[in-house]
């Protein structure tokens, strides 16, 4: 396989350079481009680069797989049983490596996986806030042996991976040579090799121990559903990693009375005929746990579909302070048929306005027509009949139930 010698080249010496020699090389180009003797940024970018170079050659096993795999074989970027790359890396593979992503350096330690949960939680909790203890189930590094796996001169680096955990396998398929990564076979991927005498009785060698951890979890008045409460590096500890954070994410439960526009409530409220036209009251439960009575004054005229609104009776606005609004959708509960008497319903045109007078003009034919029930099943959705096309004129009454009889 060609290697890759790019490292070799920046230091200026040859790719069979002993270390010494490579020593002497990397102290002269940093002594060239050090930031106090040299400010430039093109001189930064070049320290940089000569640094990490040095870094992988330096270090006999990282320069052996250097050697063998490239800079590839060092970032560990091909998932396990992935195929590799066909050897002779180019300028992306390069720059992907000192271009920072943390995650692609061989040195440096990992970022563990967050943990994320879900909290549940009702509007009701969610205007008061809330404290739930919760327990967590999760790995810490033993204290035993400080994360080792043993006593010291017990652990030993495998010498199979280098230490990595990591194997190539490369293949030879035609002309083409194809990698793949595994892991060590030998150390379990752990990297080192524990002596069975000296391994640590806590962690059995894993490094690691379960711990159970109480997490107190604040939810504050106001918040809303997504948002998210964050445990920092919580979560699971293993060697070489930093860990996680445990996320827990509100997820607001449905309400049966109220829905939450951002910090308003929206509530649905059923007010009968009389008190629609003539005033009257009517209360609600309200999410803090209160009675809220709310008046409708004689005189003002609740008519279906009206929005009112309740300032202030909202949810409570988190970081700002105060309270959205209570948007309450008026809905009339009409009465029944023959809720009364012919004689009342005739007291009725004494009272309420009278009816509109329609004008139909002279001289035009007309139908005379009775309405009968409504009977929703044999219609769909949009409340038209099945058999009318969208842009039918509504007036032929198909959704309205009516018949008409020619005269
Ligand atoms: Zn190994
Ligand atoms: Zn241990």
């Amino acid at each position: 396989m060609v290697a890759d010698t790019k490292l070799y080249e920046l230091l200026e010496v040859s790719a069979t350079a002993t270390d010494i020699e490579i020593k002497k090389a990397y102290r002269k180009s940093a002594l060239r481009y050090h930031p106090d003797k040299n400010p430039s940024e093109e001189a930064a970018e070049k320290f940089k680069e000569v640094s990490s170079a040095y870094e992988v050659l330096s270090d006999p096993q990282k320069r052996d797989i250097y050697d063998q795999y490239g800079m590839e074989g060092l970032s560990g970027s091909g998932g396990p049983g992935g195929p590799g790359g066909f050897g002779g890396f180019g300028d992306d593979i390069f720059s992907q490596f000192f271009g920072g992503g943390g995650a692609q350096r061989p040195k440096g330690p990992q970022r563990g996986r967050d943990i994320k949960h879900e909290i549940s939680v009702s509007l009701e909790e969610l205007f008061k806030g809330r404290t739930t203890k919760l327990a967590l189930n999760k790995q810490v590094t033993c204290k035993t042996c400080k994360g080792l796996g043993g006593k010291e001169g017990a652990v030993k680096k495998c010498t199979a991976c280098n230490g990595v955990g990591i194997k190539f396998v490369t293949r030879q398929m035609g002309p083409m040579i194809q990698r793949f990564q595994t892991e060590c076979d030998v150390c379990h991927g752990t990297g080192t090799i524990i002596d069975p005498k000296g391994r640590c009785k806590v962690c059995l060698g894993k490094k690691v121990v379960n711990e159970r951890k109480i997490l107190e979890v604040h939810v504050d008045p106001g918040m809303k559903d997504g948002q998210r409460i964050v445990f920092k590096g919580e979560a699971d500890q293993a060697p070489d990693i930093i860990p996680g954070d445990v996320v827990f994410v509100v997820s607001e439960k449905p309400h049966k009375d109220f829905k939450r526009v951002g910090d308003d409530l929206v509530y649905e409220a059923e007010v009968d005929l009389l008190t629609a036209i003539a005033g009257g009251a009517f209360s609600l439960k309200h999410v803090s746990g209160d009675w809220l009575k709310i008046t409708i004054i004689p005189g003002e005229i609740i008519s279906p579909g009206m929005r009112k609104i309740v300032e202030g009776k909202g949810m409570p606005i988190q970081k700002f302070g105060g309270y959205g609004n209570l948007l309450i959708n008026f809905k009339i509960k009409f009465p029944e048929n023959h809720f009364t008497t012919e004689e009342n319903l005739k007291k009725l045109e004494e009272v309420l306005p009278p009816r509109k007078q329609e004008v139909i003009p002279e001289g035009v034919h007309v139908e005379e027509c009775i309405l009968s029930e409504f009977d929703s099943s044999k219609y769909n959705s949009n409340g038209r009949g099945q058999s009318y096309d969208e842009d039918d004129d509504e007036g032929h009454g198909g959704a309205e139930g009516v018949q008409c009889a020619s005269q």
